[in-house]
């Protein structure tokens, strides 16, 4: 794939990169490996200066910001504008936490005949970081923001279609203050991923993106034994049972299915209503859908832009058609818009049938597939009928019924009576094929943290025998 800026909602390039060359590559790890070594003993309180730091030009440039990303990857511009305030939002959530999240957790030292007993949290060192471009910020920013507090250096190699807006990041970061050398950004192909994983130097990675990249670097990184973390796809359920305030819950399915054009890794994917409201649910779904407005993403009013790239745009269309010819049911959408650009109409799918790849592939553009569920039992099973687990979405008023969805979906989140969001506030991660590890709060800034356990002796004890 170019490294290159491709307007998605005319099909033009608009500036090329020349990918950094191998020198270039070694100088970048060895400028984040010698700062790592004086970095990691900065203090918190001197990190979170330089993060508020960040946070503040990031809101300062937020238009910009927002208008070169919509170029890059065609998400409308107030998206956009949301994700850059997100973004600032998470590095003053790690700048006024991390200290707290990573403070020394006390052991029952009697208990291990210590004077002091404790596990200690401190930062790896070099982290990879191998990002997609949905939410070419926000997804950078939630690696950079714990793993820069936690005293961790970052290399980020973002993916290839939005290198404005990586560069951007790196900017930024070191306009907000962080050493030369903290974070770097390395317009790169993915085949020199594996090159910088295998370095000695690089200490951990973590990989937003599909299953085959997500496959590739877990396998580098288990052969160097470097602890990894993998955010992969999702085909997230959302179901509605009877007892569900359905206006609301339509209208939800409706963000839920359509933002950010419908390209979000925890976007509701297959709705799964409850027969007894299964018809109304539907024709009010589809209502909603057909009254969205599909096209250039920098005009106020238009609700869904192109798909951020030509391929993506293509299989999303082909997952439908291919639906479509073994019998299933485009109640609205389902067919490519004959304009310039890689639009897709947001479309919704019925009767689809379990041997149709529809029912288990991620469809990574704006098409909802609804099913029918006789009882909660089956609702559930439609929900884990899957090889993803990422989030998840119930709506119903009934408590015990709430329980049921909170213990039985086989997902990493699950949100009732809302749509799965990603909070700094909150653990963010999958199970099953959406991979392992988690970002944001405080579980995700420990990834890359040595837990270091510290046993202070007791002097009148130095001497007894000890049994390991
Ligand atoms: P992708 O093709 O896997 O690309 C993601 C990143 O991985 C890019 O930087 C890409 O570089 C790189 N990459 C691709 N193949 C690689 C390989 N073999 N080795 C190393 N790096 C490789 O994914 P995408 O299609 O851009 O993004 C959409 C996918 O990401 C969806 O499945 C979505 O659900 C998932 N996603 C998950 C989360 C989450 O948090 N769980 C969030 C967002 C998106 P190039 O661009 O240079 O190819």
């Amino acid at each position: 794939m170019p490294i290159a800026t491709i307007n998605p909602a005319t099909g033009e390039t608009i500036k090329t990169f020349k990918p950094a060359t191998d020198q270039e590559v070694q100088d970048a790890i060895a400028r984040a490996y010698e700062r790592f070594q004086d970095y990691r003993r900065t203090s918190y309180a001197q990190r979170a200066e330089w993060a508020n730091a960040t946070a503040d030009l990031l809101e300062a440039e937020a238009d910009e910001t927002a208008a070169l990303m919509t170029l890059e990857m065609g998400k409308t511009l107030a998206s956009a504008k949301a994700e850059v305030i997100k973004s600032a939002s998470g590095f003053r959530y790690y700048a006024e936490n991390a200290e707290k999240l990573l403070a020394d957790e006390p052991a029952d030292a009697g208990k291990v005949k210590a004077a002091q007993a404790y596990a200690r949290y401190q930062p790896l060192g070099v982290v990879l970081a191998v990002m997609p471009w949905n939410f070419p910020l926000w997804q950078a920013v939630r690696f950079a923001a714990p793993a820069l507090m936690a005293g961790n250096v970052g290399i980020l190699k973002h993916a290839s279609n939005v290198p404005q807006t990586a560069l951007y990041l790196a900017d930024v970061i070191a306009r907000g203050g962080f050493p030369d050398g903290c974070f770097q950004t390395l317009l790169v192909p993915s085949s020199a991923v594996e090159t910088i994983l295998r370095d000695k130097r690089v200490a951990a990675a973590t990989l937003t993106g599909s299953e085959p990249a997500g496959q590739s670097v877990g396998a580098i990184a288990g052969e160097e034994i470097k602890p990894s973390v993998l955010e992969l796809g999702g085909s997230d359920p959302f179901i509605v049972m009877p007892s569900a305030d359905l206006d609301a819950a339509v209208k939800t399915a409706v963000t839920a299915r359509t933002q950010n054009n419908g390209q979000s890794c925890i976007a509701a994917k297959r709705f799964i209503a409850h027969a007894d409201i299964y018809d109304e649910f539907v024709e009010k779904f589809v209502e909603k859908i057909q009254a969205l407005k599909v096209g250039d993403p920098t005009d106020p009013d238009v609700d869904v832009g192109p798909l951020a790239t030509e391929s993506g745009r293509d299989e999303v269309a082909k997952q439908v058609e291919d639906a479509v010819a073994a019998g299933a049911v485009a109640r609205c959408g389902g067919e490519r818009l004959d304009r310039p650009g890689w639009f897709y109409p947001p479309t919704v799918v019925t009767d689809i049938t379990k041997d149709m790849a529809l029912y288990t592939e991620e469809v990574f553009g704006p098409v909802a597939s609804v099913y029918k569920a006789a009882d909660i039992d089956e609702a559930i099973e439609i929900a884990n009928a899957t090889t993803f687990g990422l989030g998840s979405n119930a709506w119903t008023s009934d408590e015990a019924e709430q329980q049921r969805f909170i213990d039985d979906i086989e997902a990493g989140q699950v949100f009732i009576n809302g749509m799965t969001v990603s909070y700094p506030e909150l653990p963010f991660g999958g199970v099953k094929r959406s991979g392992y590890g988690r970002e944001l709060a405080g579980q995700g800034i420990r990834e890359f943290c040595n837990v270091k356990t510290v046993w202070i002796g007791k002097p009148d004890t130095a001497d007894e025998k000890k049994v390991e």
